[in-house]
């Protein structure tokens, strides 16, 4: 591909330099010899017609003689290197500048007949096969009591107008080369702008094609082309960076599956082979229960994180009660806030306010925030779940006064399989993908997600939703 567009550009360079030849070959050198015939032809008829209206017609009229009006065509056939003829209507010469008066040898010109031209004031030719060569003739009548006496005929070879054509068509041919030298400048501009940058970029997609995603390459320019390459280039940046993501993902889920299956693998066996006593066997298989559920939970948070990245998140948006969604939710953690002493406290604003958005999401939502403010709370806490009503939105807050979170973690809280140290003594369950799903759901329902924590004292997680305007939903 690369050899060819140089190649076509070189060849375009030779098509256009081959019909500037043609060109300056064919129209322009007819046109200049059209031009210089016309020129000459103009010159001498106004010459014709001076000697037609003096010389000529004073020697008509007798008022000259032969003799005098030779001497002046002399005098005019050397100053215009022209050959004057003055001869009768039936082509008998009467003086020809070139010879010397000879009354004896009379010459007659056969076939002279002076509407020839039709038309025109001069003929191309050898003027009645007078001339061995090519002649430009330019008649004019010379006139006497109204009646055509004779002609004064002016004759110049064409090789001499030929000659001149030739050499301003030599200036023509060299204009022409000189035009397609700088006309080279384009070919550099071509190589420099367009062709060499567009090499690197093919020899870059190339390496991208077969793997090497992490291949530099540089175009300078802030034309198309460099908007093209800067763009390749971060293809290849986003895409060497997923794929790195997907190794570091991949990583992650292995070592996530393996804990637990190691240490359900290492409480069976030592069942087995009676190193757990039977009398032991409750307190083991729960522990190994309590690892299958993890390995569940992990399952069903990469499905639905897996369902997000193939086709966004689709949602199932209906107006429902959030407050009940909350009472409903706090209620299922009863159980484990009994064991902790921990109480929820609900503070919502009305009775009932309706939401636009996906139940069953929402429902995940405040199930990963309030399993979390559990889960790092202190026995004997308040987890309290308050309610905003705002420019059409609710903003909804879950706050714990538990372990809180290292400023540094703040941000890495979001990202997939991320456990902070501090957690990892306090929530053996945990697969580090409850907050990431919880931010997607949210994301796709266009609102946001924030957190404020301090380290020992607790956090607060707070989210927006939009409020459902009713007749419009039912
Ligand atoms: P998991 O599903 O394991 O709980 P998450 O994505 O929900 O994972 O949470 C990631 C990490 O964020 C937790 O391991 C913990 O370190 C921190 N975290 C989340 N919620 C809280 C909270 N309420 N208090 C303190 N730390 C929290």
């Amino acid at each position: 591909m690369r050899k060819t567009l140089y190649a076509k550009f070189i060849l375009g360079y030779i098509i256009f330099g081959f019909f500037g030849f043609v060109v300056v070959a064919t129209f322009v050198s007819n046109m200049t010899l059209e031009h210089l015939k016309r020129e000459k032809a103009d010159a001498l008829y106004a010459e014709a017609n001076l000697i037609a209206k003096t010389y000529a017609s004073d020697l008509y009229k007798s008022e000259t003689s032969l003799d005098t009006v030779k001497r002046q065509l002399d005098a005019l056939d050397t100053y215009l290197s022209a050959n004057i003829w003055i001869i009768n209507p039936s082509g008998r010469m009467v003086l020809d500048s070139s010879e010397p008066i000879n009354v004896e040898n009379e010459v007659v010109i056969e076939n002279f007949n002076p509407t020839a031209a039709s038309g025109s004031y001069y003929i191309v030719g050898n003027f009645f096969g007078y001339f061995d060569e090519q002649m430009l003739s330019v008649f004019s009548p010379i006139t006497n009591n109204f009646r055509v006496k004779g002609y004064v005929v002016i004759h110049t070879p064409m090789k001499a107008i030929e000659a001149s054509c030739n050499s301003l068509l030599n200036i023509s041919y060299i204009m022409l080369v000189i035009l397609f030298l700088l006309s080279l400048i384009i070919l550099i501009f071509f190589t420099e702008i367009v062709y060499l940058p567009l090499r690197k970029i093919t020899e870059a997609t190339e390496q991208y094609a077969s793997g090497n995603m992490h291949y530099e390459f540089q175009v300078d320019s802030e034309d198309e082309i460099g908007y093209l390459a800067a763009t390749l280039s971060y293809m290849a940046n986003e895409i060497a960076r997923s794929e790195d993501d997907q190794k570091k993902f991949v990583a992650n889920v292995s070592h996530d599956f393996r804990s637990p299956l190691t240490s359900i693998k290492g409480y069976l066996e030592a069942m087995l082979d009676g190193t757990i006593p039977p009398e032991m066997y409750e307190k083991y298989l729960n522990i190994v229960l309590n690892e299958t559920d993890r390995l569940t939970k992990l399952t069903n948070g990469l499905l639905t994180l897996n369902n997000i990245n193939t086709k966004g998140m689709l949602l199932d948006r209906t107006a429902f009660d959030l407050n009940q969604v909350i009472r409903d939710t706090a209620a299922a953690f009863e159980g484990i806030c009994r064991q902790k002493s921990i109480v929820i406290s609900l503070m919502l604003t009305g009775d009932v306010i309706y939401v636009h958005a996906d139940m069953g999401k929402i429902q995940q939502v405040f199930y990963n925030l309030l399993d979390n403010a559990i889960k790092f709370s202190h026995n004997d806490s308040i987890i309290k779940i308050e309610t905003n009503e705002k420019s059409n939105k609710v903003y909804i807050s879950v706050k714990d006064s538990g372990i809180g979170i290292p400023k540094d973690d703040l941000k890495l809280i979001w990202n997939r399989f991320y456990k902070s140290d501090a957690s990892r003594g306090k929530d053996k369950k945990g697969t580090g993908l409850g907050l990431s799903i919880t931010r997607e759901i949210i994301h796709a329902h266009g609102e946001h997600i924030n957190v404020i924590s301090t380290e020992g004292e607790g956090s607060e997680f707070v989210f927006s939703l939009p409020v459902s305007d009713l007749e419009e939903d039912e």
